[in-house]
């Protein structure tokens, strides 16, 4: 970029990608985003990495949509086959009065038939105010809780298992925290990838001298600043981690003080751990004794300890299990409500804290708050001036897509999420999705899932709108237009509220700050965070005062659980899904790269990061390609019980030679056609991170 003078006007926003919260400037020239720059937001200052430096042009892409559209009379079958470049055969464009019109006027033929006919995803892309329009819009027109959104293919799991042992489902300290943490443990979590800005916090933490640990199936980047390494067998979280806090058990290692003051069933936890010995487990987790006692004496005996994680943990179907074993090792060890102390599950999406706070869940109202409960119901049917609505927990993504599928849910209304690609076992997904009678898709590009739609609403990107968004350390921040919206797009907020109103919903919000007002009423963690205070500042809830920017640390003073205590839930190895086996003998593991965020809709569209990152890849150790004489760069064959796919091959030493790692970005090698839909019992979150896979060369390659 240039200097001060190549730009007509610079607004301040936050960027679009992960959940870190980097604060930007961007500087628009002649209508378009020239350059972005980093500011000193608290989650950044002043820092950005490459998604968030040179990622933005995406929203003046060429495929951006501009106007309505309706699928034609005429278009061949539902599939994964419109060209983007050439919409006519499928679609026909319409004008915003046809194309709301027809989607009103069919979502209330569904309503009137079944209101349980319709369900909806919204989007942990869109902003607080956007997701909290969407639940409601489900909620209050059609009487259930069937909506939900990525929460549930992220971290769901951890959720669950926050909520259910410390009381919150969000984290308990900030990354920044790690200033004054001694020690820090990164399980299941690729920081330098997918959370580049706050690795950096982490990396810097380990120049000081702080004791690093990393623990991943993966040699994960991190691993070159750690202290340990704990490369495990993977999905053997639990036995590992029961193993380090057998230790901890065994040399009386815990916190006595903190467990009898703060925490309770802790017996029941002790006498469970007692079987986990560290000789027992090693064949399971394939880490050795010694190493798991030193790493149980390090984080036990350190001053203040935080553990991060990422999809590693969540992505299981012992997902909730594998995080239920991290709340207890920070709460044995008396690690939670202290400066650089704390639990922090690192959130994906750059709201997906903000949207599962607002609701945008299937068991939850905003702020977590049950929909089985009757009092919290009538709460919200008070301010929304509504009739009341189910007290069941609505369906999840996949059990949606499953209801889909089987033809008891007709009609969706899906708001910037993508399940045609982010989906487990895709091809189910999509075969599910063809079958909808209607589907309304609200997005900015002609995503896979769009390919399916009936109706089409242009919709806008973060860089075009304005809102609250809320980062992984529970900051809430402004994001404001820098550009307007291309054509006739509009902001998603407005096209809710347009949608809600041709349905016969009260709604008259002429200002996104009007939303933020009304979420104020019911959402006691925004006390204190106004709509003027968030104009200059960035705040992390709870505020306590007027003038408190937010506490980066909570519950030294309790839990929000009955008796104010915490709770020790034990965990128990449970196996995979699938074992690998004489036809499948691999296993495949998913997640993200660098260059690429989760499905690509915007990355692949932005010019620097796919030139970097132009095609599908999956990577493999070198010794096991050796074996089975495929080159770096050859076309590989993946199979799995789902499908399979063809993909360029990579070789890492860092993965395991069992082990295929597959990014989920390419919809041209779509690693989810090869995901196993097997779910967590708790947190409903899909086996992403586990798959029996076979390898195979492609030998006229
Ligand atoms: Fe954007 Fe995350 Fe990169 Fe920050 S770290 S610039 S929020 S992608």
């Amino acid at each position: 970029h240039g200097d001060s003078k190549d730009y007509d006007s610079e607004t301040e926003s936050v960027c679009p990608f992960c959940g870190v919260g980097c604060k930007v400037s961007l500087k628009v020239k002649d209508g378009k985003v020239k350059y972005v720059e980093g500011i000193n937001g608290p989650a950044n200052e002043g820092r950005l990495c490459v998604k968030g430096r040179f990622g933005f042009d995406y929203i003046h892409h060429p495929h951006r949509l501009t106007k309505p559209l309706i699928r034609r009379e005429d278009a061949p079958a539902k599939g994964l086959n419109v060209d983007p470049g050439n919409l006519g055969t499928h679609f026909r464009e319409a004008t915003w009065e046809e194309a709301m019109d027809l989607a009103a006027t069919k979502l209330k033929t569904l309503r009137d038939e079944d209101p349980r006919n319709v369900a909806g995803f919204g989007s942990a892309k869109c902003t607080n105010e956007e997701a909290y329009l969407f639940q409601k819009f489900i909620r209050q027109g059609f009487r259930h809780n069937n909506v939900d959104h990525c929460t549930r293919l992220c971290h769901a799991s951890s959720v669950a298992a926050l909520i259910e042992n410390v009381g919150s489902g969000a984290v308990t300290a900030t990354f920044n925290e790690v200033e004054n943490s001694d020690v820090v443990i990164i399980i299941g979590a690729n920081p330098i990838e997918n959370h580049p800005v706050a690795a950096t916090y982490f990396k810097q933490f380990t120049k000081r001298g702080g004791k690093l640990i990393v623990m991943d199936p993966r040699g994960v980047g991190m691993r070159k600043f750690a202290d340990e390494m704990l490369q495990f067998r993977p999905g053997a979280d639990v036995s590992m981690l029961n193993a380090i806090m057998n230790v901890i058990v065994e040399e009386e290692l815990y916190d006595s003080q903190y467990i009898h003051r703060w925490t309770e069933n802790w017996e029941a936890e002790k006498e469970h751990l007692r079987a986990f010995t560290p000789e027992a487990m090693a064949p399971i987790c394939g880490i050795e004794p010694a190493q798991l006692r030193r790493v149980a004496r390090t984080f036990a005996q350190a001053k203040a300890g935080l553990i991060f994680w990422g999809m590693g943990v969540s992505q299981h179907i012992h997902g909730t299990d594998n995080s239920r074993c991290l709340i207890s090792l920070a709460l044995m060890t008396g690690n939670v409500g202290k400066p650089g102390a704390g639990l922090h599950p690192l959130r994906g999406q750059n709201n997906v804290q903000g949207a599962s706070d607002a609701g945008l869940i299937p068991m939850f109202l905003p702020d977590y708050q049950s929909v089985m409960d009757d009092d919290i119901r009538a709460k919200f049917n008070n301010v929304w001036n509504s009739d009341d609505f189910s007290n069941e927990k609505g369906l999840t993504v996949t059990e949606i897509i499953d209801q889909a599928y089987a033809g008891n849910i007709k009609g969706m209304y899906i708001q910037g999420e993508n399940p045609a690609m982010s989906d487990p076992d895709v091809g189910h997904a999509r075969e599910a999705l063809a079958k909808l009678e209607l589907m309304i898709v609200q997005d900015i590009f002609l995503t896979e899932t769009a390919n399916y739609a009936d109706i089409i609403l242009p919709a806008s990107a973060l860089y075009e709108k304005n809102g609250t968004v809320s980062n992984t350390n529970r900051q809430v921040q402004r994001v404001r237009p820098a550009v307007t919206p291309p054509g006739e797009a509009r902001e998603d907020w407005k096209i809710t509220v347009e949608l809600a109103q041709r349905i016969g919903l009260n709604w008259d919000y002429t200002d996104v700050s009007e939303v933020f007002a009304e979420m104020k009423l019911t959402m006691a963690s925004l006390d204190n965070i106004t709509w003027d205070r968030l104009e200059t500042e960035t705040i992390t809830y709870p505020s306590l005062s007027e003038t408190d920017p937010g506490q980066a640390i909570v519950f030294g003073d309790g839990f929000p659980r009955a008796d104010g205590r915490a709770r020790f839930t034990p965990a128990s190895v449970i196996p995979p899904d699938e074992a690998p086996d004489e036809e499948y003998p691999m296993i495949a593991t998913t997640g993200r790269q660098l260059e690429h965020w989760h499905t690509g809709s915007m990355t692949r569209r932005a010019t620097v990061l796919d030139a970097v990152e132009p095609e599908a890849n999956c990577s493999m150790n070198p010794r096991q390609l050796k074996l089975m004489g495929i080159e770096p760069g050859e076309l590989i064959r993946l199979t799995t019980r789902r499908g399979s796919i063809e993909i360029m091959v990579r070789a890492d030493r860092a993965i395991a030679e069992d082990m295929v790692f597959i990014p989920f970005a390419y919809v041209e090698a779509a690693a989810n056609i090869l995901t196993n839909s097997a779910i967590d019992p708790y947190g409903k979150i899909p086996e992403f991170k586990f798959s029996a896979i076979r390898v195979e060369k492609i030998e006229d390659a």
